[in-house]
């Protein structure tokens, strides 16, 4: 067969597959990481409350809990090697009644059980003390120290580039749509752009693993959307929360929260329904409605007038309760990652160590590479630069200077080092999470025309062939005065 052979296919660029393929580039191996997506990081990734979660929810001795602890202690290092923003500005569960105190009380005994540091029960005068927005019917609150606010994409970016650094070979729109195999062992995938050989195949493919692995003739994994959705605020809100407000959590999900965002906003939701389709990312009145009153039981002096954006993610609930890692019973080869919900973000870096371990003591030889370098550079952040820091980088390259997005002044230093990063932004979305273009109170109405214009010239392309997110879903239908001149 003709076809190029690697030793691990990772099947999936969100932040666990790429975070996987990251930690596999530290050994001499031929490794593929494939995404039928546009970009890395464009399925649950891209669109979660984007909390590192200190470790008291998931049930004691759950592989949840395990991992999502010991993936918050890998933060620090991680983004500061991948040159991520992270703050661990604690996080509060909110009683908002003399019955949430059991519930508090509850949660600080899972959190011990789990190992988590820096746990403790303040009363209300403390909470208010602490956050003055939050609701009058406070009775107190369990703190989490060791809890923050990431930049989600940031992260998925980060590792895929660091991992693309160290040699792993990135194929975007590549789509598995079956697998080879050779009896009981998988061997390779096949996708939409022919056939790759493989020794081992990891699918880290979120809501679709279950899909994936149903062609394998694996039974048993189940996985159901569930949607929530969410509101921005515009950044002028910002004053009103310093930290992450949760309420008590239900059954099914952690309850509708106020956060403030690594970028500075305020964001409010998730609620929790599950949805027919793993492709339902529509927010609903009625959804929303739900998310704005969960929000202001919490804080009720917020503002709804301050919403500048809507959006919704999926969580790819399982049908065990539990993340599922595993090596199918029964067949060689393949290693499957299922039911990666929430708290997925926060254990990713921990599932990839665990996933690396596993498919060592399945026998895959792991010889460290002494050229591997964990360290990897993102663009500028010009807004977040000290005056100096700003002039010495207009000094250095001028288009630092032109200020695009004026929102979140974005320059065209930034939007033209993002078109030739080492994973380059080639849709609008996939400049919008590398920069924050068109992330502001104006949401690109400004901005986009320009915006296009600076994206065609660096990549080579007609302003007709830029895209919102790749496929069909373009700009321009039909040559303007402007193309055309
Ligand atoms: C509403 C909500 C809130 C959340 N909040 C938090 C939070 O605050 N903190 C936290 O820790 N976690 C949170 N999570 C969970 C977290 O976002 C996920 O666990 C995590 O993003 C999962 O990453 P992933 O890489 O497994 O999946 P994904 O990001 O979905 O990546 C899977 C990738 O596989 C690709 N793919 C699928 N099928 C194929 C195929 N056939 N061929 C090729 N590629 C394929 C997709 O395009 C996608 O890019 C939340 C989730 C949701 C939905």
């Amino acid at each position: 067969m003709n076809a190029a052979s690697y030793d691990c296919i990772i099947v999936g660029a969100g932040v666990v597959g790429s975070l996987i393929a990251r930690a596999l580039s530290r050994y001499r191996l031929r490794i593929l990481l494939l995404d039928k997506a546009s970009d890395v990081g464009e399925g649950t990734t891209k669109a979660n409350t984007a909390i590192v979660h200190a470790g008291y929810d998931a049930k004691p001795g759950t592989l949840k809990a395990k991992l999502n602890v010991a993936g918050n202690r890998l933060f620090d290092q991680l983004c500061a090697e991948l040159d991520v923003e992270f703050e661990r500005c604690g996080t509060y569960v909110v009683g908002l009644g003399a019955e949430d105190w059991t519930t508090l009380q509850e949660l600080y005994r899972r959190g011990q059980a789990n190992g988590v540091s820096g746990l403790s029960l303040i009363d209300a005068a403390e909470m208010r003390r602490r956050e003055p927005a939050v609701s009058d019917k406070t009775v107190g609150a369990l703190y989490a120290a060791t809890g923050g606010i990431v930049d989600p994409f940031g992260l998925c970016i980060g590792a895929a580039e660091n991992a693309v650094l160290n040699g792993v070979k990135l194929a975007l729109e590549t789509e598995v749509t079956d697998f080879l195999r050779e009896g009981q062992r998988i061997v390779g995938v096949v996708t939409n752009r022919g056939k790759f050989l493989g020794r081992w195949v990891i699918i880290a493919a979120g809501l679709w693993a279950d899909d994936l692995l149903h062609k394998t003739g694996v039974d048993g994994f189940r996985i159901t959307p569930r949607k929530g959705e969410y509101f921005v605020l515009d950044k002028v809100a910002a004053d009103l929360v310093h930290s992450v407000l949760f309420p008590c959590p239900t059954p099914i999900s952690k309850g509708i929260l106020v956060t403030r965002t690594i970028h500075g906003n305020v964001m409010l939701g998730p609620n929790a329904n599950d949805v027919a389709s793993k492709e339902d990312l529509s927010t609903t009145a009625a959804g929303l409605n739900e998310v704005m009153a969960g929000a202001l039981r919490l804080v009720p002096g917020l503002d709804p007038r301050m919403v500048i954006r809507t959006f919704a993610g999926l969580r790819a609930a399982g049908n065990t309760g539990d993340f599922r890692i595993e090596i199918p019973q029964g067949l060689y080869g393949l290693l499957v990652l299922a039911g990666i919900e929430s708290p997925g973000l926060t254990a990713a870096p921990a599932i990839a160590e665990y996933v690396v371990e596993m498919l060592r003591e399945a026998g895959l030889r792991l010889v460290e590479r002494p050229d591997y370098n964990p360290l990897r550079q993102g663009i500028p952040r010009f807004s977040r630069l000290s005056r100096a820091e700003q002039e010495a980088l207009i000094a250095r390259d001028p288009r630092y200077g032109h200020v695009i997005c004026r929102c979140e002044t974005v320059t065209e230093g930034e939007i033209v080092a993002a078109c030739h990063a080492p994973i380059p932004a080639r849709t609008y979305d996939a400049l919008k999470r590398r920069t924050r273009v068109g992330s502001g109170r104006c949401q690109g109405a400004f901005d986009t025309p320009l915006v296009i214009q600076i994206m065609a010239r660096e990549l080579g392309l007609s302003p007709l062939e830029i895209t919102l997110k790749g496929g069909r879903s373009r700009f321009l239908l039909r040559e303007t005065k402007e193309v055309s001149a």
